[in-house]
């Protein structure tokens, strides 16, 4: 999977993430993760591996989805891994039923404030809230330069707002961690 990964550019956590990551799924144990950002499935199977909880994950993009569908199928975890299609802005209320003890953010970093307040509402009590790419190392400037410096400015910015939502959100103690791309753990009070 990561050679595809690699081939295809497809933006996979990165190792040192992961293991941090594992480590706290190891120790929370939990029984249900909610993933935003699936792609071809590499963290969902890692996190599923570290814990073997139930994971529910959300991708928009047919491509990766498929792919995903694939890997999750070569894995045997079916059963375990619940892929589902589609943006996760437009499907928050098919949850509606569901309690999660982890919320994993890793999808569009400019919606991550709408993906923390849409989706908190169906974390556990102690639950976590872990995002990826909060420091935005992992970015290579490509092609259209211009372009992409101002798209860039915008997500930056909206990525500071949203570290310092967090880290003044009273029902929640969040610590980032410069690991990886960066990874903020939220921890609901
Ligand atoms: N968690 C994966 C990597 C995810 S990359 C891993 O570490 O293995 C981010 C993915 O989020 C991309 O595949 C992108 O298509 C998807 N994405 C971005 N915004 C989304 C949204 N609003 N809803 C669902 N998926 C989204
Ligand atoms: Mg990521």
């Amino acid at each position: 999977m990561k050679e595809y990964a690699n081939k295809y550019k497809v933006p996979i956590i990165k190792d040192e993430g992961l293991i941090f990551i594992r480590d706290l799924l190891k120790i929370k144990r939990p029984l249900k993760i909610l993933e935003i950002g699936t792609a071809i499935g590499y963290s969902a199977i890692q996190f599923q591996n570290s814990c073997d909880c139930e994971v529910y994950t959300i991708e928009r993009d047919e491509t990766m989805y498929n792919e995903a569908v694939k890997n999750i199928k070569l894995a045997n975890l079916s059963d375990k891994i619940h892929l589902v299609f589609g943006d996760a802005l437009d499907i928050v209320e098919d949850f509606k039923d569901m309690k999660f003890d982890v919320i994993f953010i890793d999808a569009a970093k400019a919606q991550y404030l709408k993906f923390f307040v849409l989706y908190t509402k169906y974390l556990n009590d102690n639950g976590l809230v872990i995002c990826d790419n909060m420091l935005f190392h992992g970015l290579v400037l490509q092609d259209n330069y211009d372009e992409l410096s101002k798209s860039l400015r915008g997500l930056v910015k909206k990525l500071d707002a949203f570290r310092e939502f967090l880290l003044v959100h009273s029902e929640y103690d969040t610590t980032i961690y410069d690991i990886g791309d960066g990874i903020s753990v939220s921890v609901k009070k």
